[in-house]
C-alpha cells in the first residue's frame, strides 16, 4: 500500500516541479512557482523517506536533513547580488551528493551485489560520478571566482595546449570507464573507479580555470544542467523514477537558460567554455583625453520633469546600491507629473538572469512599466530622456559599432538614440567587460556622479520640492 502512496507522491511532485518552472516564466506567478517547487521537493523527500529500504536509516536521514537546513538557511540569506555564487554552491552540493551516492553504490555492489553490475547500471553509475565530480569542483571554483578570493585569479588562466590537455584528461576518464564497464568486478576495479573519480574532480577545476568572471553566471547555469544530468544517471542507478524526471527538468532548464544567456551576450557555447573571454585586454589606448560632462541633481530633475517620455535603464549599480526603492519614488513622482516612465530591461543586466525584474518587483513597480530590450529599442528615438541607473555594458554602443570590442555583437539597449542621456555611476570606471563606454562622452550625455541610491534620492528631493509647479 505504501508503494502506491509513494508512486502517487512522486507523480504529484513531478507535476509540481513542472508547474514551478512554468510559473517562474512570469514575475506575476513566480512566487507561486517557488512555493510549488518547495512543496514538490518536500513531498519527494517525505515519500522517499517512506521507501521500505530506508526504514533502518531514520537517524542518518534526520541528521542529513538537519545539516542541510543548517547550511541552507544562512545560504538563503545572502544579498541578491551574491545569488550567482550561492547558486554555484548549491550545484556543488548537488554534484557532491551524486558523486558520493555513486561511489557508495559502486562499493556496495562490489561487496555483495555483483549481479547488479550490468553494463547499463555501471555505465549510468560512471556517468553519474563523472558529471557529479566535475560539477562539484567546477562549481566550487566558479563560486570562489565570483566571491573573489585572492588566491584564485578572476581572470581567465590560460596556458599552451590547454583545451587539448583538458580533452585528453576527459578521454582518459572515458577509456578507464569503458575498461570498468567491460569487467566491473576485476581485481583493479576499486583503483580504476578511484582514478575516474580523481580525473572528474580535476577536470572540474581545469574546465573553470580558463573562464573569466564575466562568463561565470553562464557557466554556473551550464554546471546546473550537468548536475541535473548526473541526477538522471543516479535515478537509473537507484531505479528511482522521480530522480530521473526531476534531474531531466533540472538539466534541460539549465541548458535552456545557458542558451538564452549566450544569445543575450551574442556568445556561442563553445566560446563561453573555451574562449577565455575577459582576458587581460590591451588596456584601451587612452591617448586622447575624452571628457565627461557632469550635471547637478537640480538640472537633471528639470530635464526629467519637462520630458514626456523617460526611459530608465537599470543595471548592476542599481543592485549594488539597492536604489530600487528610491527609483520607485522617482517613478511615482514623474508619473504624477504626467511623464510617461518606462523601464528598459536588458536580459543580462546585473549579474544574474532576471536580476532587474526581481529588484523592480521588490520595489513594487508595476510589471507593465517593464519593457524588454527588443520592444523598447524602437521607441528610444522618440524618448526625451534616458536615465541610466548603474548600467554600463548593456548600453555600450561599442557592441554595435566597434568590431574589435569584446562585446561586439551583444544586443544592447540603444540609449544613445534618445534625445538626452542622464547617467548615474560613481566614477569613470568601466563596467563588467572592462571597457570604456562611448555613450558617456556623447554631447547629449550628462553624468550624475555618485552612488545610485544617493543620486536618485537627490533627484526625488528636487522633484518633490517642485511638486506644486
Ligand atoms: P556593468 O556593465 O557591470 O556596469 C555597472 C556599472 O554600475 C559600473 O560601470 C559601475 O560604475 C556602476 N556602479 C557600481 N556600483 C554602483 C553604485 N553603488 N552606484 C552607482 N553606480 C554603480 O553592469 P550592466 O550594464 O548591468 O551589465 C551587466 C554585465 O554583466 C554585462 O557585461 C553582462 O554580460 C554581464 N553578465 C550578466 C549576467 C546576467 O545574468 N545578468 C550573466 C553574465 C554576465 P562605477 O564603478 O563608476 O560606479
Amino acid at each position: 500500500m505504501n508503494q502506491h502512496l509513494i508512486q502517487a507522491s512522486y507523480v504529484a511532485a513531478t507535476a509540481l516541479f513542472i508547474l514551478a518552472l512554468h510559473w517562474m516564466n512570469d514575475p506575476k506567478t513566480a512566487r507561486r512557482g517557488v512555493i510549488s517547487g518547495v512543496i514538490g521537493m518536500t513531498l519527494a523527500v517525505l515519500a522517499t523517506w517512506l521507501l521500505p529500504d530506508f526504514i533502518v536509516h531514520h537517524v542518518w536521514i534526520a541528521l542529513a536533513v538537519a545539516v542541510g537546513f543548517g547550511l541552507g538557511v544562512p545560504l538563503s540569506q545572502v544579498p541578491l547580488t551574491a545569488v550567482p555564487q550561492r547558486t554555484a554552491l548549491s550545484h556543488a552540493f548537488g554534484g557532491l551528493a551524486a558523486a558520493l551516492v555513486g561511489t557508495a553504490e559502486f562499493f556496495l555492489w562490489l561487496q555483495g551485489h555483483q549481479a547488479e553490475m550490468t553494463t547499463f547500471h555501471v555505465s549510468a553509475l560512471l556517468i553519474e560520478v563523472l558529471l557529479g565530480g566535475l560539477t562539484f569542483t567546477g562549481s566550487i571554483m566558479a563560486a570562489l571566482k565570483l566571491i573573489g578570493v585572492s588566491w584564485i585569479p578572476q581572470r581567465p588562466v590560460t596556458y599552451p595546449l590547454q583545451n587539448f590537455s583538458n580533452l585528453a584528461l576527459l578521454i582518459l576518464a572515458v577509456v578507464l570507464g569503458v575498461l570498468l564497464v567491460l569487467d566491473p568486478t576485476q581485481a583493479a576495479a576499486p583503483w580504476i573507479f578511484g582514478g575516474i573519480l580523481v580525473l572528474a574532480l580535476a577536470f572540474g577545476v581545469l574546465l573553470i580555470i580558463p573562464i573569466g568572471g564575466a562568463d561565470m553566471p553562464t557557466v554556473i547555469s551550464i554546471l546546473n544542467s550537468y548536475a541535473g544530468l548526473s541526477a538522471v544517471a543516479m535515478g537509473f542507478v537507484l531505479n528511482n523514477k522521480l530522480l530521473i524526471t526531476a534531474g531531466a527538468l533540472d538539466g534541460s532548464s539549465g541548458l535552456i537558460l545557458s542558451v538564452v544567456m549566450c544569445k543575450a551576450m551574442n556568445r556561442s557555447f563553445t566560446n563561453v567554455l573555451f574562449g577565455a573571454f575577459g582576458q587581460v585586454q590591451a588596456a584601451a589606448a587612452s591617448g586622447e583625453q575624452k571628457s565627461y560632462k557632469a550635471e547637478t541633481a537640480e538640472g537633471a530633475a528639470q530635464l526629467l520633469e519637462q520630458a514626456s517620455l523617460v526611459v530608465i535603464v537599470p543595471g548592476y549599480g542599481m543592485a549594488v546600491s539597492q536604489a530600487q526603492h528610491k527609483v520607485r519614488e522617482l517613478y511615482d513622482l514623474l508619473t504624477k507629473k504626467g511623464v510617461t516612465v518606462k523601464f528598459a530591461i536588458h536580459p543580462v543586466a546585473g549579474r544574474m538572469p532576471g536580476h532587474m525584474n526581481v529588484l523592480l518587483a521588490e520595489a513594487e513597480i508595476p510589471y507593465d512599466a517593464l519593457v524588454e530590450m527588443d520592444e523598447i529599442n524602437p521607441d528610444l528615438p522618440q524618448c526625451d530622456v534616458v536615465l541610466v541607473v548603474g548600467a554600463n555594458d548593456v548600453v555600450n554602443p561599442a557592441a554595435r559599432t566597434d568590431k574589435g570590442s569584446p562585446i561586439y555583437g551583444m544586443p544592447i539597449i540603444e540609449a544613445e538614440k534618445a534625445r538626452t542621456v542622464l547617467a548615474i555611476k560613481r566614477s569613470k570606471n568601466p563596467g563588467f567587460a572592462g571597457i570604456d563606454n562611448e555613450l558617456y562622452f556623447l554631447d547629449k550625455t550628462w553624468m550624475l556622479f555618485g552612488d545610485a541610491k544617493a543620486v536618485v534620492g537627490e533627484l526625488v528631493k528636487q522633484l518633490s520640492g517642485s511638486a506644486g509647479h
